[in-house]
């Protein structure tokens, strides 16, 4: 059956065309003009519009509404309303006025708000963006809504990200006009984001609370096969998976999300999508949205998609890489080299500007990806290290030393350069070697920051990125505006901020030793987990940058700290808690039964008085029992550890504590735990092994 791919696409999306074709020209024209001046909707707009809507989303099979908003617990919320509405004689009617399309009222007071709202006024909002289309979703219309407090402090991941790129067009846009440029109104950033995920059959995944309860695996010994042979990389795609793929696909495409590259990945059982790039708050809504529907369609097919950053130790785990530009709403990417001396100057200070950011912010940048499931990846030579750095490949790095020298530039064809503000090299298009060892790497006309963890919403590193890139424009702009002379004040400023920034940039390795110390020896920060990252949040540096570009107050940067903090060591506690329940109950209980079975075998052949020796056994039995001595010594560490927590000390000496002491208890009461698991028959040990779970479609 061959489908209509673009009659599919956007079919369940009540974007521009259908807007253009169901609402009256003043109606559609009134909510253009509130979207791009990014205005309050006006009521009586508001009414039409919803009514338009809810007559669309009925035809498409809609019964419900809901405020689809992104609260701090990291996935999306929703609270279902259906458009009934009771009439004389036991009739209903569908109703949806523009008032509940503009704001709602979700009760708030189980959503994480790090001590941002006091019980007593629980209340929060949430009011549309109709910068994102509204969608519909297992028969509900879902309109993607910021959620605040009633005095406005932000509760969710898309306000911040919002006032993050209104900060980036403001600065960005100064520094256009420096330019001479008078066309553009708005500037914005971009992403397209690279989910990777894991697919394990329904039937191995419900055997496995770890995973139910934690989402990675606690504890598994080493399957024979790995990922050795690098043979799942790119490789032939099972038919179960494609006809998931396939499926996936669609779903995406209904949704206007445009699903685009799917392939397998590095472990076995691991793959990728990658969606072609869009607006960030779009690309943000669009990646949540992605992987609620990896899981969603997962089960239909019978298997469990695992977004966890590390389901299985061993192999691979996932990331999600954060391709990022910043483009002009005259369509320019301002991070694509020019064709024309001018244009180079351009993408030379708007790359300066990015390259200033990470240096200047690199700790806050690790920050943004820091988190208890993206600390098994960071460092571990699968992901980049916890080292900041930017990969800007042989050719730009060359254009980057000649200016830095103040000397002339020699292309590849060797054509000699001046360097001076207005005769600015050419710089060839993307010949950059691709380095997939570096965090932050330059390939072309963007970045891509490679840190992200799979789980986590992509609005908080894009959060980051658009404020600090926003810092070095402004501080750029600030200087450039009071120049007299500005070619030459541009050419000063590029010269001196390369040199001040040159330690960030790095083409090599990133996973070798050398490179941890050589980045010591520049002075770049290593933050190795995500309790040596967070306080970062709440310095002096970083409160100063979110509150002069208005991205975050300081008590919604403490409430994000708090909240941070907070998730970091409940997650930590559900895995031990989780472990401890599996240890006690199933593997304790494995490991008594076989033991029994040796000390049965054992008697038997005694009893039987033939002159055979039971040396097998009584070698077997012995390890079996010291095994699991060690299993009891080091579950009862961990218990009696966890109990010790000192619920009143401050939340990041509770976090330490945990990785400190409950996580490398885990750790050594898995190594016990992975080493039974090789000695206990099958029949007798009671979960899924690495084997079965990787290799189970
Ligand atoms: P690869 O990195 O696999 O070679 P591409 O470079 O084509 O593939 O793209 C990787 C991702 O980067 C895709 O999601 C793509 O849409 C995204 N991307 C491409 N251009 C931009 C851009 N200007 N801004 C943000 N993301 C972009
Ligand atoms: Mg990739």
């Amino acid at each position: 059956m061959t489908k209509n791919v673009p009659e599919l696409f956007g079919s369940m999306v009540f974007n521009d065309e259908v807007m253009k074709e169901r609402l009256p020209k003043d109606i559609y024209k009134a909510l253009q003009k509130t979207i791009a001046d990014g205005l309050h909707l006006q009521l009586d707009v508001a009414n039409v519009v919803a009514a338009a809507m809810k007559d669309w989303a009925i035809e498409k099979g809609a019964t419900h509404f809901t405020h689809w908003f992104q609260p701090m617990t990291g996935v999306t919320a929703e609270k279902h309303d259906s458009f009934i509405s009771p009439e004389p004689g036991g009739k209903v009617i569908m109703e949806f006025s523009g008032k509940e399309l503009v704001k709602g009222e979700p009760d708030a007071s189980s959503f994480p708000s790090g001590g941002l709202r006091a019980t007593f006024e629980a209340r929060g909002y949430t009011a549309w963006d109709p910068t994102s289309y509204a969608f519909i979703k297992d028969d509900t219309l879902c309109i993607p809504t910021a959620f605040c407090s009633y005095s406005g402090e932000a509760l969710d991941k898309k306000t911040p990200l919002l006032r993050s790129m209104q900060a980036l067009d403001k600065q960005a846009v100064r520094v256009l006009r420096l330019f001479g440029n008078t066309d553009v109104k708005r500037v914005i950033t971009t992403v397209g984001p690279e989910q990777e995920y894991f697919l394990i059959d329904q039937s191995v995944y419900d055997k496995r609370p770890d995973l139910i309860y934690t989402g990675r695996t606690l504890f598994g010994a080493k399957p024979p096969k790995g990922q050795e042979l690098e043979d799942h990389y790119f490789g032939t795609i099972k038919p179960r998976v494609s006809e998931y793929m396939k499926e996936l696909d669609e779903e995406l495409w209904k949704l206007g999300i445009l699903a685009k590259t799917k392939h397998n990945e590095v472990a076995p059982a691991q793959h990728e999508l990658a969606p072609v790039f869009s607006t960030t708050n779009i690309a943000t809504d669009h990646n949540q949205l992605t992987m609620e529907m990896m899981k969603t369609v997962a089960g239909r097919h019978g298997m469990a998609c695992l977004l966890h950053e590390k389901p299985f130790a061993g192999v691979n785990g996932s990331g999600k890489h954060n391709n990022w530009s910043i483009s002009t709403d005259t369509g320019a990417n301002l991070l694509e080299p020019g064709a024309t001396p001018s244009q180079n100057a351009q993408f030379l200070l708007f790359l300066t500007a990015v390259i200033k950011a990470v240096d200047d912010y690199q700790e806050l940048l690790r920050l943004s990806v820091a988190s208890a499931g993206n600390d098994h990846r960071l460092g571990a030579n699968e992901a980049p290290p916890a080292i900041m750095s930017v990969f800007l490949g042989d050719e730009l790095s060359d254009v980057v030393d000649s200016i830095e020298k103040g000397v002339d530039y020699h292309d590849k064809e060797k054509t000699l350069m001046s360097i001076g503000a207005t005769v600015l090299p050419h710089i060839p298009k993307d010949t950059t070697d691709r380095n997939r060892t570096s965090p932050f790497a330059f390939t072309g006309n963007k970045f891509e920051f490679r840190s992200l963890g799979s789980t986590a919403s992509i609005s908080g590193p894009n959060v980051i990125l658009n404020t600090i890139v926003a810092e070095s424009l402004s501080e750029f702009a600030d200087e450039l505006e009071k120049a007299e002379d500005f070619d030459s004040a541009l050419d000063k400023l590029l010269r001196r901020e390369l040199v001040a920034h040159k330690r960030i940039i790095f083409n090599g390795n990133g996973y070798s030793e050398e490179w941890v110390e050589e980045a010591e020896r520049r002075g770049l920060s290593n933050l190795k987990s995500t309790v040596d990252a967070l306080p970062v949040f709440i310095q002096d540096k970083t409160i100063e940058l979110f509150t002069k570009n208005k991205v975050y107050t300081e008590s919604e940067i403490c409430s994000r700290y708090e909240i941070l903090l907070e998730n970091y060591y409940k997650t930590i506690n559900i895995e031990a808690m989780t472990l401890i329940s599996m240890a006690k109950k199933d593997i304790m209980g494995a490991a008594l039964e076989y033991q029994y079975t040796l000390a049965e075998v054992f008697n038997a052949k005694q009893a039987t008085g033939v002159a055979v020796t039971a040396k097998t056994e009584e070698k077997m039995l012995a390890k079996a029992a010291s095994l699991t001595e060690a299993l009891a010594e080091r579950l009862d560490k961990l218990e009696a550890d966890v109990d010790k927590v000192d619920e009143s000390a401050d939340a990041l000496e509770i976090a330490k504590y945990y990785r400190e002491v409950i996580f490398s208890d885990m750790s050594s009461l898995r190594e016990v735990i992975d080493d039974l698991e090789v000695v206990i028959p099958s029949d007798i040990w009671p979960y899924p092994t690495y084997g079965e779970m990787l290799y189970s479609i």
